[in-house]
């Protein structure tokens, strides 16, 4: 596995291998991430995977700092995958002027988790647009863990064109439901114990959906169940459609339960995409 830290040697890398699987990511790795680097490995020879904490897409300073950075870790797991490069970018490599370009991605960027991480998405397109130019992949693979992030790089990629195909993964889950995450090592051990609320939560709500409750009934019954549950702060539980990520009163075939809560110090997200 090559290590890659400096842009002329990613680009001589970039140069030399063809139809690259890329999979970028912001370190501190686990199960999740290896899942999409497997699936990257079943269709491309070359796996390039990118560990970069992307300062642009943080708006809370405390979050950027507090983020895990377990680098050392990361490698190993990377090379026991077998990830042909690992590209580690400076935040110089990435931002060596400050830009004024700014991406407009409308409501995709305004809803949920966009109405409480203002700039987030803006930040996120930055970065996947500029890895993108840089590494050149022929296709990049992304957890449905962050749907609203898929749903951004998708408009990313046809609105400017990328000639990247997408791949898109579904959630891997601990045992006892909670989504992996790399926020997760922050949880103390008892928020640790009772995270899988969440998940819990996210069933309950397609179980009242499937028996007939209407999207408001269960919205609302969720959002009791959070404010009866002190540990966690909720910032918004919705049923969404999977699209634009509008909530909705009337149930679609296709939908999405999606939650973010704070738990402690860490805000953990989840979903369940129901229908195709
Ligand atoms: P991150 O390092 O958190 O930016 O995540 C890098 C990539 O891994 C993103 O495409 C995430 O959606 C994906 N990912 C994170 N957690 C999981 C998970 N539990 N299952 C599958 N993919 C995940």
């Amino acid at each position: 596995m090559r290590i890659i830290q400096d842009l002329p040697s990613l680009k001589k890398y970039v140069t030399s291998a063809e139809n690259i699987g890329f999979v970028p990511t912001m370190g501190a790795l686990h199960a999740g991430h290896l899942s999409l680097v497997a699936t990257a490995r079943q269709t491309h020879e070359n796996v390039v995977c990118s560990i970069f904490v992307n300062p642009a897409q943080f708006n809370n300073s405390a979050d950027l700092a507090r983020y895990p950075r377990t680098i050392e870790a990361d490698l190993a797991m990377l090379e026991s995958a077998g990830v042909s490069a690992v590209f580690i970018p400076s935040v110089e490599d990435i931002y060596p002027k400050p830009t004024k370009l700014s991406l407009n991605f409308g409501d995709l960027e305004t809803r949920l988790e966009g109405a409480f991480r203002p700039g987030h998405f803006q930040g996120v397109g930055l970065v996947v647009a500029k890895l993108f130019h840089l590494v050149q992949p022929k296709t990049a693979f992304f957890g449905l863990k962050d749907l609203q992030q898929c749903l951004v790089i998708w408009r990313l990629v046809e609105d400017l064109s990328f000639p990247v195909e997408l791949s898109f993964l579904p959630t891997l889950r601990e045992a006892d439901g909670l989504a992996m995450s790399s926020r997760n090592v922050n949880l103390t051990d008892n928020e640790r114990l009772i995270a899988p609320f969440i998940h819990q939560q996210l069933q309950a709500a397609w179980q009242s959906l499937v028996a007939g409750a209407s999207p408001d009934t269960v919205r609302k019954a969720a959002q009791l169940a959070f404010e009866a549950n002190s540990a966690f702060r909720l910032e918004y539980f919705d049923i969404v459609e999977t699209e634009s990520l509008g909530s909705v009163s009337v149930l679609p075939e296709t939908y999405a339960i999606v939650v973010a809560a704070h738990l402690g110090k860490v805000r953990l997200i989840d979903n369940l995409l129901v229908g195709d």
